[in-house]
């Protein structure tokens, strides 16, 4: 399972990650974007961290973490990242924890309200990279009958290694798509921060 704490505490640890790579997930949009994700993120994130007291259930949580994302980041990822949370929120129910499986069912909906949000695909070179191999292998390890945790673990490898796989790409959405062949060479700074999601979960799911 995953309780309402754990839920808070891994945005909480989300929020730490980002302000700790603030500066690096800056350098990496400087490279193909216009080297605002660090601070996008790190402000969203920062708001989040804020309202997490005030939900009573899971539902509530992961929504106002949503709209909040949505409301305090100016760039593209504030809009995404948000609809991701509040789509999830939306997918579960006024509980205090989720079964393994309510949770991948939750991560389903939001990374297809962000992929309808963003009118992206895998292989754009977006968080979208980082994401959907990180759902996928949580959804494999809890088939091959790990808990939770463990789940949470292969998860966060498969974030990495889809946002390693995102440098020799061609951006084709969001403003590194504007550099065409010349943003292949760099790694994506969505995919980047998509994947601290996950090293996140993976530390707040013990
Ligand atoms: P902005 O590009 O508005 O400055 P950020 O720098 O905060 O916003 O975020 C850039 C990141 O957003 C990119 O690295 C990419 O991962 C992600 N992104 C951009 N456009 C899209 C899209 N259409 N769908 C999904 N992700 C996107
Ligand atoms: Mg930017
Ligand atoms: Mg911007």
């Amino acid at each position: 399972e995953v309780t309402l704490d754990q839920l808070a505490a891994w945005l909480r640890r989300f929020a730490e990650i980002v302000e700790q790579n603030k500066a690096y997930l800056t350098d990496l949009d400087s490279a193909i974007g216009d080297a605002d994700h660090g601070a996008n993120m790190a402000r969203g994130t920062a708001a989040v961290v804020t309202h997490l007291d005030e939900a009573n259930t899971v539902d509530a949580l992961l929504k106002k973490a949503g709209m909040t994302l949505v409301s305090t980041v100016g760039g593209t990822s504030g809009p995404l990242y948000g609809t991701l949370l509040m789509k999830m929120g939306m997918a579960t129910g006024a509980v205090t924890e989720l079964s393994g499986e309510e949770f991948s069912k939750a991560f389903h909906a939001g990374l297809e309200g962000l992929i309808a949000r963003g009118k992206t695909e895998l292989g754009d070179k977006t968080m979208v990279d980082a994401l959907t191999p990180a759902i996928e292998a949580f959804d494999a390890a809890l088939a091959d009958g790990a808990d939770v945790h463990a789940a949470t673990e292969s998860a966060a490898k498969a974030a990495a290694a889809g946002r390693d796989a995102t440098t020799p790409l061609v951006a084709r959405k969001g403003r590194a798509s504007y550099l065409g062949e010349r943003s292949a060479g760099h790694m994506d700074p969505g995919a980047t921060s998509s994947t601290y999601l996950f090293d996140a979960l993976a530390e707040a799911i013990g």
